[in-house]
């Protein structure tokens, strides 16, 4: 028999499948077997095999036999070998790196395996009166411990001996009356989460919702569904009717940060029966809950993006919340949007899709309008709380009246009464940090890493300096590198520094602060949310991380400092996140008791944008957005691609982005009226830990956009190699 596998491998060269014999009585090969392959000269690699078949057109002599499988149960199913084929073609990357999407990556290498613990237990053939007859009345722990075993059952290994002594548990293994056995422990995540479940009564809406979304005949459904309109309870109950029909179900959620808070509410409900998959486990526990859906021993998967790739069978519903959210599509390869995969995979196991979101994204609602996916409205929060009133600080007018604080004087005074009445108050800012840049003042330098074109964030708690793309660290400076002026200006709050002049306004007022320095430790961010959930701060202080979906019913006060940070972004979507952003920070307030306030502040008070946001009125927001794209040709009227070119010789990176622009303006020729634009420059960040980028912008008629990006890719993946890497992006999340 013979067995096409892929191995595990980076270079693209190597995108091919290589066939390997085996044995037929061998039948642990199978479809999807991880295995050990030889490879080149005298190397052994990993690979996985994504066909078996009985006949080879390579001499049998050539073929070399597959030297081990790796795990009984093949890591791979059929569907996900069919996705991996998908991610293969829709997102340009070799079929070895999107396989790994597909498995834990410390289970590649072999480098965990499963946690076995000795166990023991009395021996079949004894029963407690047998035992106590062979063993000398003297060995009184012997005796004891058997007492205990026929009581009590099968014990660890290292609590019997801790009970009973070492010598006496090893001397009754010897005579064979106790067994000592090997026994898997499953690591498990958020052993400590408290749960509870208490059913509630789904109102009228949320049944009508179920319902549509169980009685329709449309693939796919989105739900517009207002903060705190209970789109939870929805999903819970579609999963828990899919589970009843023996399907499994995949329930995603936009953040690392919300998963603890969402996987609480599935274990209260289901049990084991939920899985959670995130890059914040430990190793041990990530290896173990994906192998608990892998055998089916957990039904339903919870995570961020990456939980698309769950190992189960027999999906019914994939569930995507806050599905508008930019941490749906990856930005490093392979570049997938999870929504397409979603899609895909609902498609293939014939499953139902929902998205759910307060603020859907202009694609998918134009979508919903169309008919091409179910719509389902739900307008009213559940018990009936109006939206929190938002008010407008012109931090224009602040700035005249001298208030040089990160807090207008509206959200100062609100704030007070906000603690004085004994709640909590959330303050939103998208940078973290202390200052987003050091400027000097007297020639105007600002300081900036030295592998990136870019500034660099002044951090207090480190004092230090550090770039936030590619990590660096450096030391603060305490005079100007340029001039040796000691004259240095902090320019752009961070949410450091908010923290520290929130401290000096309120001495008394508790504190927590929640963004990617504070959540680096493994469930920071549980911790940060529970502390404040439980009423240990008063004040959060945070970056989008605090934006989405939490639930704290004390929170009567959302402070946003800058609303405009997005605004002024330079990407056809920046009124879109503007919009969604500010709906749901908002949303964080006034959930339950009394009704919720927020500030946002601005200095573009006009904005159109920002009027539709504090009024709620999406539907005036996608009208206006939705012409505004169909005007200038963007998304979803056309796809953005870019073809990015970045390497560490500027001019050979240079050279390599004329030539790969020359040839792609044969296709720009052949297809002039499906293209609304078509340019080579630099990138926006020209160069990026220590390389040069440059960039091919095009923007495409949507219906074509899938072939013509077909031929790009074959126009230039031909110039990707070792010093220049050439990377094709659809419809990417940021162009920087
Ligand atoms: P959304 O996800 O739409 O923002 P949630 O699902 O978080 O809203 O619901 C908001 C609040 O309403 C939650 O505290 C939830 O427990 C509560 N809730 C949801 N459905 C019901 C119901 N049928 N009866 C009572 N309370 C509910
Ligand atoms: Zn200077
Ligand atoms: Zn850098």
């Amino acid at each position: 028999m013979f067995a096409d596998v892929i191995v595990d491998i980076t270079h693209s060269e190597v995108d091919k499948i290589f066939e390997y014999s085996f044995v037929e009585t061998d039948c642990q090969v199978k479809l999807g077997s991880r295995v050990r392959v030889p490879f080149g000269a005298g190397k052994k690699v990993e690979g996985i095999v994504i066909g078996v078949k009985e006949t080879s057109i390579y001499p049998v002599e050539k073929i070399k036999p597959i030297i081990e499988v790796l795990e009984e149960t093949p890591a791979l199913t059929e569907e996900t070998l069919a996705l991996t084929d998908f991610v293969c073609k829709k997102c340009y990357v070799t079929k070895a790196s999107a396989l790994r999407l597909f498995l834990p990556s410390e289970m590649r290498k072999g480098k965990i395996k499963e946690k076995f613990v000795k166990y023991a237990c009395l021996a079949e053939n004894y029963t407690l009166s047998s035992a106590t007859e062979e063993i000398k009345k003297t060995a009184k722990k012997q005796l004891e411990a058997v007492s205990y075993l026929a009581v009590v059952g099968e014990t660890q290994l290292v609590e019997l001996a801790e009970k009973f002594g070492r010598s006496a548990i090893t001397a009754l293994a010897e005579k064979g009356i106790v067994n000592i056995f090997d026994k898997q422990q499953l690591r498990k995540p958020y052993e400590n989460i408290n749960t509870g479940y208490t059913p509630v009564q789904l109102t009228a809406k949320q049944l009508e919702a179920v319902k549509t979304v169980q009685s329709t005949d449309k693939r796919i459904t989105l739900i517009h569904g207002v903060t705190g309109s209970g789109k939870t309870e929805v999903y819970l109950k579609l999963i828990s009717d899919v589970i009843e029909s023996g399907k499994t179900a995949i329930m995603l959620v936009p953040e690392i940060a919300l998963t603890p808070q969402m996987f609480r509410q599935l274990r209260a409900r289901f049990g084991d029966l939920c899985a959670i998959l995130h890059s914040g486990l430990s190793a041990g526990e990530r290896f173990d809950e994906w192998w608990r859906l892998r055998s089916g021993d957990a039904r339903i998967a919870i995570g961020a993006r990456s939980a698309i790739f769950a190992p189960l069978e027999n999906v019914g519903l994939i569930v995507v919340d806050e599905e508008h959210d930019g941490s749906y599509s990856s930005e490093s390869n392979p570049r997938y949007d999870t929504i397409d995969v979603a899609k895909f995979r609902a498609e293939y196991s014939n499953a139902k899709l929902v998205l759910g979101s307060a603020t859907p994204s202009v694609d998918s609602y134009l979508k919903a309008t169309t008919g091409e996916y179910g719509l389902i409205k739900m307008p009213d929060r559940i018990n009936g709380k109006p939206l929190p009133r938002v008010e407008i600080a012109d931090m224009r007018g602040e700035i005249r009246r001298g208030n040089n604080s990160p807090f207008s004087s509206a959200l100062k005074s609100e704030l007070e009464a906000c603690l004085n009445a004994g709640n909590q108050a959330i303050i939103f800012l998208n940078q973290r940090g202390y200052s987003k840049t050091v400027v000097c003042t007297e020639c105007g330098h600002v300081v900036k890493c030295g592998a990136c074109d870019v500034s660099l964030t002044y951090h207090m708690e480190d004092n230090a300096l550090l770039c936030h793309y590619c990590g660096a660290k450096y030391k603060m400076i305490t005079s100007c590198v340029e001039c040796g002026s000691k004259f240095l200006r902090y320019g752009g709050t961070g949410t450091e520094r908010v923290v520290k002049e929130l401290s000096n306004l309120f001495p008394n007022a508790r504190i927590l602060r929640m963004d990617r320095d504070t959540t680096q430790s493994k469930e920071g961010h549980f911790k940060i949310l529970s502390e404040f959930s439980q009423k240990k701060a008063d004040i959060l202080v945070g970056t989008q991380m605090i934006a989405k979906g939490h639930d704290f019913p004390s929170v009567t006060l959302v402070g946003i400092l800058d609303a405009d940070a997005s605004l002024h972004f330079s990407d056809y979507r920046s009124a879109e996140r503007t919009f969604q952003l500010i709906t749901q920070v908002a949303g964080r307030s006034g959930r339950a008791g009394e009704t919720g306030k927020v500030v946002l502040q601005t200095y573009s008070p006009e904005n159109p944008v920002l009027r539709q946001a504090v009024r709620y009125d999406y539907t005036s927001f996608f009208n206006r957005e939705i012409s505004v794209r169909k005007a200038t040709g963007f998304p979803p009227y056309t796809k953005v691609v870019r073809v990015l070119i970045s390497g560490e010789d500027e001019q050979e990176t240079l050279e390599v982005t004329e030539k790969a622009y020359r040839e792609m303006q044969k296709t720009y020729a052949e297809n002039i009226d499906k293209f609304r634009f078509f340019g080579c420059m630099k990138a926006p960040i020209k160069r990026l830990q220590n390389k040069f980028r440059f960039q091919v912008l095009m923007r495409i008629e949507t219906e074509v956009a899938d072939l013509i990006c077909d031929k790009i890719y074959q126009t230039v993946k031909k110039y990707n190699g070792k010093r220049v890497g050439v990377y094709l992006e659809i419809n990417p999340n940021n162009l920087t």
